[in-house]
């Protein structure tokens, strides 16, 4: 009997233009249970947090010297995986199918007898007129597109750009994979009659935080783009569309839009601090300066958490204190319910949010989010003689809320949920673009982010440099001044949110 077959699949995957979460949600799905990850240069490589932990992800970058891969050694590899059984995602950028050699790959596949899909992807076309507010279509003035190649395959013997016909074309034409090549595109399409004066644009990092647009004529669009070292990846139109209302082009006048901003959280603070920033255009530049190690194993912690409904508060501190009692009450197989009638204070709307999602509703969040408000305003607005406390915070805190709650009579048990470890990453990339002068801002969300941030970054390269500095509040920008740096802008509502809103005024 002949060996069962024992193949695999091979998904060919549009991984979307640039911006992360432009896939489709069947791209992503795929990415999450797929085996092997195959990775094209243009797929953002944020993609791979998708990627199961024990996926095999290759990069294939094409064209470049070193460590490049020919088309053919793709298409190898993509068969040798699928027939070991492997469920391949093969991650292209935009559409696959859209100058993307989908054709070789899926006939690669079917020559193999190895199964296939395609899952389509939104291509850099599409994606750039739409993030610079250009319709390429229009139901009264434009009724056709057309998508062609700026570069046509080497070695090819005979065009197949019909540059006649498209000089004539009464439509918008997107070239791909065109910059380096504008000065001919012009010329070809000017010689075959084009007006000089047609609208055309560049689009360059579409939908990424560094998307550039240069707008001219067709006869100067080429000198303009040299002049503004316009680089690949980039689209070019050419045609009405590109005159369009430029109030339609919302992307680049986010709040944010373009500036390079430094998070210093733990991964996880700073992965939500990031997208934070995404939303308002700005591009998160993200450096891991401490850890969050919880103390869920200490004596005091447990017992404070076996019986937490004897306490009438139960104070959190942050969102990091709300979600290490709550794993942990999850790992004991408890949930909110044994807190009992006890009361929930919330340093502010952040943690508030943060027990919301666990199901509880604060019954107190001070004005202003600080210790010392939350201790002062507490005692101000409820009696506490006599009242049994539970702190659940840092291990490194500010007395000051224990004795504001001590004033007002209240027995207090503070118990440290988490310490915060300075986290050692790589820095000299972060230390050559502060150098470069590329970094807008870099930001402080406590003041364990300042000490451990300038362990690592000299403090003079920051205060030399073109950086801005922002803090979230009072006691953070207190040690940026031990450190001697300038704060330029430090949050007047003490929440990432704050602190946006604060760089964004700064930036008016
Ligand atoms: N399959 C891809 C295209 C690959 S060809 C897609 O559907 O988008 C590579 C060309 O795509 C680049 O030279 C550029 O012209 C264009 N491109 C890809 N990503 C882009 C981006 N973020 N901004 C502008 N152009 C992009």
């Amino acid at each position: 009997m002949a060996p069962e077959k024992n193949n695999g699949m091979v998904y060919l995957v549009g991984a979307g233009p640039g911006r992360a979460d432009l896939i489709t949600v069947r791209g992503a799905d795929l990415l999450k249970t797929a085996d092997c990850i195959i990775c094209d240069k243009l797929a953002n490589p944020a993609l791979l947090k998708f990627a199961r932990k024990d996926a095999e992800v290759i990069h294939v970058p094409k064209r470049i010297s070193k460590g490049s891969f020919t088309q053919q050694e793709i298409n190898q590899l993509l068969i040798e995986k699928a027939s070991s059984g492997k469920t391949v995602v093969r991650l292209k950028g935009g559409d696959p199918c859209i100058f993307g050699r989908c054709a070789e790959e899926a006939a690669a596949c079917a020559e193999a007898g190895i199964d296939f899909e395609i899952v389509p992807g939104v291509t850099a076309a599409i994606a750039g007129a739409g993030y610079s507010g250009i319709m390429l279509t229009d139901r009264e003035f434009c009724s056709q597109v057309v998508f062609v190649t700026g570069k046509e395959a080497e070695g090819k013997q005979q065009s197949n750009i019909d540059w006649q016909w498209l000089a004539k074309f009464d439509g918008n034409i997107v070239f791909y994979m065109g910059v380096a090549n504008l000065d001919f595109i012009a010329q070809q399409l000017i010689e075959n009659g084009m007006a000089k004066a047609t609208p055309a644009v560049v689009i360059a990092d579409a939908t990424l935080p560094s998307q550039r647009v240069v707008k001219a004529s067709l006869a100067q669009l080429s000198d303009k783009c040299k002049q503004d070292y316009i680089e690949p990846p980039a689209i070019v139109i050419v045609g009405a569309a590109v005159d369009s209302d430029t109030r339609l082009n919302w992307f680049m006048k986010k709040p944010l839009f373009g500036k390079n901003i430094v998070v210093t959280r733990d991964a996880c603070g700073n992965a939500e601090f990031a997208a934070k920033i995404l939303e308002r255009g700005g591009n998160p530049v993200e450096f891991t300066a401490i850890k969050i190690k919880p103390l869920t194993h200490t004596t005091r912690f447990i017992r404070a958490l076996t019986k937490p409904s004897q306490y009438d508060w139960i104070i959190f501190t942050s969102s990091n204190g709300v979600e290490i009692a709550f794993d942990f009450l999850r790992s004991l197989g408890k949930d909110s319910r044994v807190f009992g009638s006890a009361k929930i204070a919330a340093i502010g709307s952040e943690t508030a949010a943060t027990l919301a999602q666990f199901g509880i509703k604060a019954d107190f969040v001070p004005t202003i989010y600080t210790s010392r408000e939350l201790g002062k305003q507490l005692a101000a607005f409820w009696n506490l003689h006599g009242k049994k406390v539970l702190l659940l915070r840092s291990q490194v805190a500010s007395n000051e809320l224990v004795e504001w709650l001590e004033r007002a009579g209240a027995e207090v048990n503070n118990v440290p949920a988490y310490r915060i470890a300075a986290a050692k990453s790589k820095c000299d990339w972060l230390i050559k673009k502060i150098t470069d002068g590329i970094i807008d801002w870099v930001t402080f969300a406590s003041p364990s982010s300042v000490g451990s941030f300038f362990e690592q970054i000299q403090c003079d390269l920051v205060k030399s440099s073109s950086a801005k500095v922002a803090s979230i509040g009072p006691t953070t920008s207190e040690e940026l001044r031990i450190f001697g740096v300038r704060v330029d802008v430090t949050a007047r509502e003490h929440t990432v949110d704050g602190l946006l809103a604060a760089i964004e005024e700064a930036c008016r």
